[in-house]
């Protein structure tokens, strides 16, 4: 269009919606205000210069519709701004910090969160995962404003939703029944949750709908002469009685009509014979004389009077509710409150927007109230009754994540990856090495957040750390570990001195086999033992020497003592093979820290099992001096995983130094674990480098690659 012509006829669309949305908001904004409002507009539309909704129009009209739907609670200048900006981030290169910089924090925090919300994706129209859907939405948004500006995004898109195919239009009709329309409804915004349920019905069940409407129309004919003779009898009655107020006939409408017959498998009659009306009045006390009022007019029916005026509804919620029998019989709902309760009863939240706008209490009060309706249980059909069931407990305890098919994963608050992977399974709890956030690689202990996507990477060799319980959260992780650490140390410790008395049998000349049953229950009942696994186990943990066993259990009747064996040449046994991922009962010395390649010893550690250290360290030659209960140990020919060791490095100081070896040593693929520094004399420091490497071969090579840095004056392996 010719920027020449600007005659009124053809005004463009979106400048028509801006004119009402700068109307509608000077009735409660400052000038100055919008005056922000219309540089984000500017901002907006510069932004989606070259998108157009699927109906043709340009873009920009999209968020003009939906700042307009947000004047309509008054919404904040701040929502405003953010309401025209909250596609900005998700369909154009407009980063977050862009908008930090051209509006301000705040701002860019509230976009991003409309945004965030837009990536979750309603996967399933099962009830419990719609309303763990629910749960996260009110937790993920910290701000409710974000919740209103995305309600008042999914409404305008339900307004236009008659352009789609026919099949994304159902998807996002359930979406929107399933998750919009009750959120709405919790946050007490009922004008917008009619208007996205009967939105939402049309669309997904348009011939149920229309059947509906016309038995509707017809059962509302022929009620038409009671409906108006209640009608007039209570103004009647309430006029006589002084009071001043309006009467109003409330329908029910379509959709919870619908609703109510499916889930309480009634028929429309049943449903629809109940006569509602809505007395509003101008004070608090004209309410109960209105009460008594009716009460006179028509008998109440027994324990269905209920005072939300004395006590109001968590969300602010008043109203006084009665049913009375009317004439043949018919029960008659009643609800009295004044025009300001009615404003909250329509608005909801929002209502808090339109009387109190002094910024913090606002939040406050907003918070309080989201943390509310986080603990509450499902709501049921009535509009406000899900905050009867409400249990008042302050902080959100848990957090819902995703699984990689979708499914909603609920953890306490605080949990790591690895109570994910055992709230999924204990098998994937036991199995997991490593674990995606999001799709980036994270260590295992990340804290995860609402609404993150988890995948949990497994390995058939891995097993559960000891060190997960010092950050898990969940029972069922906690549990999980305790469980298989305990059972995997008993089995290991098992086949460990299955292994160490054959060894000891061999050398003695004798097989497992050839020990009789009677030798080892004999044996068993004079050490006090229950089983044959208990005796190996006690061996294996080191608490019983498997060379004394053996030899009980083979010495000839009448064979007083135990000769010991000078003669008995050690290098000739077959040693134990070991792997290095045995973990719970064979151990890697952390003194030495051996590594595969290394010649090693293993030294029995009464009650934990076999500690495995370096030849050369030490404690070995300490140890061999007092006690010679020491095991043949030798590295298996194929080992898994990472060792860590630790090396001495002497550095000059200069600029990059541990920037060089930090990329030397990922040069050679080997991480870092850990550095500590000493800092001698300003010139050189001696640095302490904890790596981790597979074998000795490897660690050779990182220490090659480090000598020829000119930084490096001198490198040892640490080995005590
Ligand atoms: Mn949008």
């Amino acid at each position: 269009m010719d920027s020449a012509t600007n005659k009124p006829e053809q005004e463009k669309p979106e400048e028509r919606l801006a004119k009402l949305l700068y109307e509608a908001l000077k009735s409660y904004l400052e000038p100055k205000q919008i005056e922000e409002v219309e540089r984000a507009y500017r901002f907006a539309a510069e932004a989606h210069i070259d998108q157009y909704r699927v109906s043709g129009e340009r873009y920009i009209c999209h968020p003009l519709s939906v700042a307009l739907v947000l004047t309509e609670i008054r919404m904040d200048q701040a929502g405003i701004v953010a309401a025209l900006l909250h596609d900005v981030l998700e369909d154009t290169p407009v980063t977050k910090e862009m908008l930090a910089d051209e509006f301000g924090e705040n701002i860019a925090e509230l976009v991003d969160g409309v945004s965030k919300l837009s990536h979750i994706q309603f996967r399933s129209k099962a009830e419990a995962q719609a309303e763990s859907m629910r749960k996260m939405f009110l937790a993920m948004a910290s701000d409710l404003r974000v919740i209103m500006i995305k309600l008042a995004d999914r409404l305008h898109n339900m307004r236009t939703l008659g352009v789609m195919k026919p099949v994304k239009q159902r998807r996002i009709a359930d979406e929107t029944l399933g998750i919009y329309a009750p959120l709405a409804n919790r946050l007490g915004m009922n004008n917008i949750r009619l208007e996205l349920e009967d939105l939402g019905f049309k669309a997904r069940y348009p011939v149920r709908r229309r059947v509906l409407e016309e038995a509707v129309k017809r059962a509302r004919g022929n009620r038409k002469e009671l409906v108006s003779k209640i009608e007039i009898g209570i103004k009647t009655r309430l006029i006589n009685a002084g009071i001043e107020c309006r009467v109003v006939g409330r329908e029910k409408h379509l959709y919870s009509i619908y609703r109510k017959m499916i889930n309480r498998r009634v028929n429309f009659s049943e449903v629809f014979d109940v006569y509602a009306f809505r007395i509003i009045t101008d004070r608090v006390d004209s309410c109960y004389r209105a009460l008594g009022a009716v009460h006179n007019l028509y008998s109440p029916i027994p324990g269905k009077f209920k005072d939300y005026i004395a006590l109001s509804k968590a969300n602010g919620y008043q109203s006084l509710h009665t049913i009375l029998k009317g004439p043949h019989g018919v029960p008659i709902e009643i609800q009295i409150r004044t025009k300001e309760m009615h404003g909250v009863a329509e608005t909801g939240i929002a209502a808090h927007w339109l009387y109190k706008s002094t910024g913090k209490e606002t939040q406050v009060r907003a918070h309080e109230w989201l943390r509310n309706l986080l603990d509450s249980h499902e709501e049921s059909g009535d509009s406000m009754e899900f905050i009867e069931n409400l249990k008042v407990d302050l902080t959100p305890k848990e957090i819902y994540l995703f699984s990689p098919k979708g499914d909603i994963i609920k953890v306490p608050m605080g949990s790591t990856a690895v109570d994910f992977a055992y709230a999924v399974h204990t098998d994937i709890g036991n199995r997991c090495v490593a674990a995606k956030v999001n799709k980036r690689v994270v260590p295992l202990n990340t804290r995860l957040k609402n609404g993150d996507a988890v995948e949990i990477i497994t390995a058939s060799w891995a097993r559960p750390n000891p060190a997960w319980l010092n950050y898990v959260s969940s029972i069922k992780a906690r549990t999980g570990i305790r469980t298989y650490l305990k059972n995997f140390k008993e089995k290991e410790a098992i086949e460990l001195g299955e292994k160490l008395l054959e060894k000891e049998l061999n050398v003695l000349g004798k097989t497992y086999d050839e020990i009789s049953g009677e030798r080892i229950i004999g044996l068993l009942e004079e050490l006090g033992l229950p089983s044959l696994d208990a005796l190996l186990g006690e061996i294996g943990l080191g608490n019983r020497m498997a060379l004394l066993t053996a030899r009980r259990l083979t010495h000839k009747e009448g064979d007083e003592g135990i000769k010991l064996e000078s003669g008995k040449d050690r290098d000739t046994e077959s040693p134990l093979v070991i792997r290095g991922t045995e973990g719970m009962v064979v151990n890697l010395a952390n003194c030495c820290k051996p590594i595969p390649g290394d010649p090693i010893i293993g030294l029995f550690n009464p009650g934990k099992g076999v500690v495995v250290h370096h030849q050369g360290c030490r404690n070995v030659a300490e140890s061999k001096k007092n006690n010679r209960n020491w095991l043949e140990v030798a590295w298996a020919s194929k080992t898994e995983g990472q060792f860590v060791v630790e090396i001495r490095v002497e550095v000059l100081n200069q600029r990059g130094a541990l920037a060089a070896i930090a990329s030397a040593i990922s040069a050679v693929d080997s991480n870092i674990e850990n550095i500590t520094m000493d800092d001698h004399d300003g010139h050189t420091s001696t640095d302490f480098i904890r790596l981790a490497v597979a074998d000795r071969l490897h660690l050779s090579k990182v220490m090659r690659k480090l000598r020829a840095l000119p930084a490096i004056l001198k490198i040892v392996r640490v080995m005590s």
